[in-house]
């Protein structure tokens, strides 16, 4: 079984009115207001990517390449034939061939909401916006070094474009991240898309997210090995090891938060989740030796991304991340910046000011905290 580019189409036109519906609901609900986005399907790419853009006269736009789409779908439809990875998505013991083909369709459907709704949360919560206007200030400033139109943001491993400092591009794609994560958990994990031969329940839902974030990143190689060392802190993204355990992090956090009836008690600690990823991985990487005969994909690669020195980086960015909130709060539909948001930033603040003056957050924080 193959998709051709009518079948591609027609699943993303219906995946970007879903993904599109469900922000509007909330928003109309919010301000009485509804947010018109044009998508497109993109054809000149041959990897995962995707983008979103606002033009002169203020129309955003959404691009995914179909490529996207190919790669992500002729993994599962693969993969799914086998009984041992058929169990770990259904849960079930028996291997059904009918059901498995749902499960294509379902876990790909996923997938292209993951993307879609990580560049819809570049649009909702102000992103492009806020860099269209320090880019005509940059503009006015002098030479721009890039020709940007359309004040694209790409999802290739790049660097940071330079109008922005590379840390508030990166906060900037963690908070498109945070978006799509908790968009994922009020879809997949909402009472009314369980359908109990699919998705079990709440967990298995929250479960399956896991699955389909860790493919596709491990297929856009977060398991790669790098030809040369990789300058990290001037790359637009964080590693996507990295960018994988936050995302998992947020999914917990918002499965509880949505889920009255979920307490955090219920929900296993957020290594056990990493752990599942790293398994997905695994299988993501099998499929990518076999069939794209590439040899340099595993999970012992580019671990150090997990590392002390870059956990402490990540603190950093995690500062300008709230930093970033407040600055949107003017060009977000959504609220980005409510009491609860201040509050953490004001924690994170004080860790990055003990962890600068000490070299270390954790226990001076306790000491800090118990006065
Ligand atoms: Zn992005």
């Amino acid at each position: 079984m193959e998709w051709n580019l009518e079948d591609i189409e027609n699943a993303c036109n219906k995946a970007f009115k879903g993904c599109l519906n469900y922000l509007n609901n909330d928003l109309k609900n919010f301000k009485s207001k509804e947010l018109s986005v044009a998508f497109n399907l993109g054809l000149n790419k041959e990897t995962i990517n995707a983008s979103a853009s606002v033009d002169e006269n203020g129309k955003y736009h959404v691009v995914l390449e179909n490529a996207a789409v190919k790669i992500v779908f002729d993994f599962y439809n693969r993969i799914l034939v086998n009984e041992d990875f058929y169990k770990i998505v259904s849960g079930e013991d028996k291997y059904d061939r009918e059901k498995a083909s749902k499960y294509v369709d379902l876990l790909t459907e996923m997938t292209i909401k993951n993307i879609l709704f990580h560049e819809l949360g570049h649009i909702f919560n102000g992103h492009v916006d806020y860099i269209k206007d320090i880019f005509n200030k940059y503009k006015q400033n002098g030479e721009p070094r890039y020709d940007v139109t359309n004040y694209t943001l790409y999802e290739i491993n790049s660097h940071a474009r330079p109008y922005l400092q590379p840390k508030e591009w990166q906060a900037i794609e963690w908070n498109a991240d945070d978006f799509s994560a908790t968009k994922m958990v009020g879809l997949f994990t909402y009472d009314s898309n369980i359908d109990e031969v699919l998705i079990k329940n709440k967990f298995h839902g929250l479960l399956l997210i896991v699955l389909t974030l860790s493919v596709m990143y491990s297929l856009m190689g977060m398991g790669r090995k790098n030809d040369s060392i990789i300058d990290f802190k001037n790359m637009e993204h964080l590693p996507k090891r990295a960018r994988v355990k936050k995302y998992i992090g947020v999914l917990l956090a918002a499965c509880t938060k949505m889920n009255e009836e979920i307490k955090e008690t219920d929900i296993l600690p957020i290594e056990e989740y990493v752990k599942y990823s790293f398994a997905i991985e695994n299988w993501a990487n099998q499929y990518v030796k076999q069939y794209w005969k590439r040899e340099n994909y595993s999970t012992d690669n580019n671990l150090e991304e997990l590392d002390e020195e870059h956990e402490n980086y990540y603190l950093e960015v995690e500062l300008f991340y709230y930093t970033l909130l407040e600055k949107l709060e003017k060009y977000t539909y959504f609220e980005v910046y409510d009491e609860e948001t201040k509050k953490v930033a004001e924690e994170i603040a004080i860790r990055s000011f003990l962890f600068k003056r000490y070299g270390t957050t954790e226990f001076e924080y306790i000491k800090f905290k118990k006065k």
